[in-house]
């Protein structure tokens, strides 16, 4: 029979030891916001696969769908024989992203595809080099995202060097001391010091930062960049793979800014646990490079296509927009409460369901700003999978935990899950 421990034994002699792993915990089985392991144990999944199970595991939905379309054809790739769902899915993508301009979609597999691609297509429209991102950003482990990504442990480490023309200004954040003003000043250095304003292809943002720890970017340094971008023929790209897809209340978190970004990537929950990702943006800019520049063998595959249609219909259908915000309601209601009893939790933050708790030492009863808690969070999230809770920690010091939990899930399991955070958060201080 199937033990976590064997299998990790396993794994262990047989799998890179690059490839991370939260938790020694192989999955059995996984419904909604629930799973079970090859032991038969239970746990509350409050990690969503990393932001991709917006819509639950296994949706039914989304498995009828997938399995419609199992039956019809599962591979002719795009570039060789074109499918309706890839059409169709541009088509909602195109009018679910803001901006009051004709867009159009490219669709790829992963993430880090997405923004790879987006690159090349403001290289391509604006004939310019340069990329300009911020630090704690995320984008990706491929050669040109990992060099956009803007912490080296352990993401860089060993792998370099990174593609030329990139370059990171700080991202604003008020709680560790980073004003907005002192992130455009950060950008106007290194458009005196290191590249001419000229030569800059395209601002990358993630409107929250996920892997970094869930900072919400402030409306007015976007309003700020976005205007910069418009003085100097700059584009501006929202890397939405982890905001997008519902998770933050709105489908993309930019209708949340008050200006449009030229290109959107999104991947991840867009279609609920299968492999779809795509650039979204401009029509001029996304038609910019010429027949044959883009493209992938699985890029936009049918199922995933069928896939993702199906979780744009379960967003309609059980209104998880509206939930996507009562969620983040919920749960940062009752984590303020926590708290009150748990001083270490600094601070509470997020954008509607993308929420997050931030761990500092204590000094004196209270959270200490400066002394950030990342050996409390490994031990926290440690205990809370042996209590039956998946938690992911995050951030550029490693003292966030985030919740990803399904947008479907209960009210009764988010209460669960966050009886058992807290409980876990004592034992660890314990
Ligand atoms: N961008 C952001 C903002 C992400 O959060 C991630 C994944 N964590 C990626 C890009 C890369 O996506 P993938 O792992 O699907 O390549």
């Amino acid at each position: 029979t199937l033990t976590n421990e064997n299998l990790m034994a396993r794994r262990r002699a047989a799998v890179a030891r690059g490839v991370g792993q939260a938790h020694e915990v192989f999955v059995a089985r996984g419904s909604n916001a629930e799973v079970w392991d090859v032991e038969a144990r239970r746990y509350v999944d409050f990690a969503g696969g990393i932001a991709v199970l917006n819509t639950g595991h296994c949706h039914p939905a989304v498995i009828a769908a997938v399995k419609e379309q199992l039956d019809l054809y599962t591979h002719t790739c795009f570039q060789v024989l074109a499918y309706e769902p890839y059409v169709e899915l541009a088509e909602r993508l195109n009018q679910l992203a803001p901006g009051h301009f004709e867009k159009k979609t490219l669709l790829l597999s992963s993430g880090a595809e997405a923004v790879e691609n987006a690159v090349k297509i403001a290289r391509a429209y604006t004939r310019r080099s340069a990329v300009i991102a911020f630090t704690g950003g995320y984008h990706g482990r491929t050669m040109m995202t990992l060099g956009l990504t803007g912490k080296v442990q352990p993401y860089k480490t060993g792998f370099g060097p990174f593609p030329g023309e990139v370059f990171h200004a700080e991202f604003p954040n008020e709680l560790h001391g980073v004003s907005v003003d002192a992130a455009m000043h950060s950008l106007a250095l290194i458009l005196k010091n290191d590249v001419e304003v000229e030569r800059v292809a395209a601002f990358i943002v993630e409107p929250v930062q996920g892997e970094g720890g869930f900072y919400v970017a402030p409306r007015e340094f976007i309003e700020r960049l976005r205007a910069l971008a418009d003085q100097h023929g700059i584009l501006l790209i929202a890397d939405e793979v982890q905001t997008g897809a519902g998770r933050t209340g709105t489908w993309f978190a930019s209708e949340q800014w008050g200006v449009a970004p030229d290109l959107i990537t999104t991947a991840k929950s867009l279609a609920g646990g299968f492999p779809i990702s795509a650039v979204v943006g401009r029509a001029e800019v996304m038609d910019a490079p010429g027949p044959g520049g883009l493209g992938g063998t699985y890029a936009g595959s049918p199922i995933g296509c069928a896939a993702a249609l199906a979780v744009l219909k379960v967003f309609e259908e059980e209104q998880l927009l509206a939930r996507s915000q009562a969620v983040g309601e919920f749960l940062g209601a009752k984590l303020r409460d926590m708290a009150t009893r748990v001083p270490n939790i600094g601070d509470v933050r997020g954008l509607g369901a993308m929420v997050a708790i931030e761990l500092f030492e204590t000094r004196n009863g209270q959270a200490d700003l400066h002394r950030p808690a990342a050996e409390l969070t490994r031990r926290a999230v440690a205990e809370a999978c042996r209590r039956g809770l998946i938690l992911l920690s995050c951030g550029n010091y490693g003292n966030v935990i985030r919740i990803l939990v399904p947008l479907t899930a209960s009210d009764a399991l988010l209460q669960e899950g966050l009886l058992l955070l807290e409980a876990s958060l004592q034992a660890a201080l314990g």
